[in-house]
């Protein structure tokens, strides 16, 4: 397929979390902030005067003082995290929002706190509590939450407007974002899609990872472009399979490059840093009250295994199997990074329930934080390519 014209620069800015967007958007005088978590709704960190950066760790090398703070046992992510604080990498930061839904994090947020690792004078970290269910009582929690230690935060210490004005200002510039990122990602549904997962995980990684009004022009540009994009005419030899990829957070798109490397093409993506959830639009009715309406999707969208209420329990697998159907994949691989709680028991648990009782071809990994060059991993999708390839030689289904 030709190029995509902007997905280069986009490339680009996935290098380093303080790019040159941010850059520009900070001297303009807008206030960032650091967010680790989908549980915290990202349209409150995204008021006019301020924007939310998702915290990464890219072209990480050794993660040495990471683990000496946090012991080899604990996530890549949050050790990644620590250690580019400690080499000062979010020294551009003005607060970070920390939630309590993960205890590593929780752990890794801790350390950047007490060695003072980020000293803008006003700088300030705040631990959120999130909720351990999505029923009313965690979307009440998470209202109390993101207005006492988030938006009086942001407000008294920042100056940030945070009326019902400047909320629906939010959710408008949100919701943009999300018709251009659904738009393109309706076409991963095609026989013979136009896009690549790769591409797509860039493009929405970077929603994630820029202030949004900067992005927006190159991201039209780019749906604008895809609209008389012509497909691979070789997409069967190049990817033999179609998968969708569910798991603990995903914030590198080299995954899913190896990924399609080793022949799976990625059509849906059910992770957080990912679309689904992350980018559906929040249509606003006149009844309830927009904070409201906020944690309301954010709580009730919400696929962490955190939740442990056993409708939800449920839910997370017939919704990973009714976008396998929607996108037309042939198999689920379900990726964990090495030593993540909460996803080391819904993978292990949905390897054998997804594959069990709901019919589909499952690969199951955990992987290192940084995935790009793994041959391991390489092989295991390889081969997960040819159980499927096998399977309909076979006559199955899928
Ligand atoms: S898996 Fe859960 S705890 Fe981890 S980032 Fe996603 S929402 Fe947060
Ligand atoms: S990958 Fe798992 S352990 Fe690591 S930060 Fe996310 S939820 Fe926590």
């Amino acid at each position: 397929m030709k190029d995509l014209k902007h997905l280069y620069y986009f490339e680009n800015l996935l290098q380093d979390v303080n790019n040159d967007l941010v850059r520009q958007a900070q001297e303009e005088g807008q206030t960032v902030i650091g967010i680790t978590c989908y549980q915290i709704p990202e349209i409150i960190l995204n008021l006019p005067g301020c924007f939310s950066v998702r915290m990464r760790a890219p072209r990480t090398g050794s993660m040495e003082m990471g683990t000496y703070y946090m012991t080899s046992l604990t996530c890549e992510y949050c050790r990644a995290m620590l250690e580019r604080s400690l080499e000062g990498g979010y020294q551009f930061l003005d607060a970070m929002i920390s939630p309590a839904s993960c205890s590593q994090l929780a752990d890794c947020m801790e350390n950047i706190e007490v060695l003072k690792l980020c000293k803008k004078e006003k700088f300030f970290i705040q631990h959120v509590d999130t909720p351990m269910k999505s029923d009313e009582n965690g979307v009440n929690h998470m209202i109390k939450m993101s207005r006492l230690k988030v938006l009086n935060k942001l407000k008294e210490v920042y100056g940030i407007d945070t009326s019902d004005d400047a909320l629906k200002k939010a959710v408008a510039l949100h919701n943009e974002v999300c018709r251009i990122i659904t738009e393109i990602g309706e076409y991963r549904k095609e026989e013979n899609p136009r896009i690549t997962g790769y591409e797509f995980a860039v493009l929405c990684l970077i929603t994630y990872c820029c202030p949004k009004d900067l992005i927006l022009d190159k991201l039209r540009e780019t749906a604008e472009e895809l609209k008389t994009r012509e497909p691979d005419k070789d997409y069967k030899k190049k990817y033999r399979a179609r998968v969708l990829v569910a798991g603990s957070e995903c914030d590198d798109p080299e995954l899913i490059k190896l990924i399609e490397e080793a022949g799976a093409l990625v059509v849906a993506d059910r992770y957080c840093f990912g679309s689904f959830p992350g980018r559906q639009e929040l249509i606003l009715n006149e009844e309830v009250d927009i904070l409201t309406q906020i944690c309301q999707q954010t709580v009730i969208q919400c696929q962490c295994p955190r939740y442990m209420n056993t409708d939800r329990i449920q839910e997370r697998k017939d919704y990973i199997d009714q976008l396998a159907k929607e996108y037309h994949a042939d198999g689920l691989i379900y990726q964990q990074m090495k030593f993540c709680n909460f996803w080391g028991y819904e993978r292990a648990a949905s390897t054998h329930i997804m594959r069990d009782d709901y019919g589909w071809p499952v690969l199951s990994v955990d992987r290192p934080y940084v995935v790009g060059n793994s041959g391991q991993m390489r092989t295991r999708v390889q081969a997960f390519v040819e159980s499927i390839e096998i399977k309909k030689i076979q006559g199955g289904d899928r």
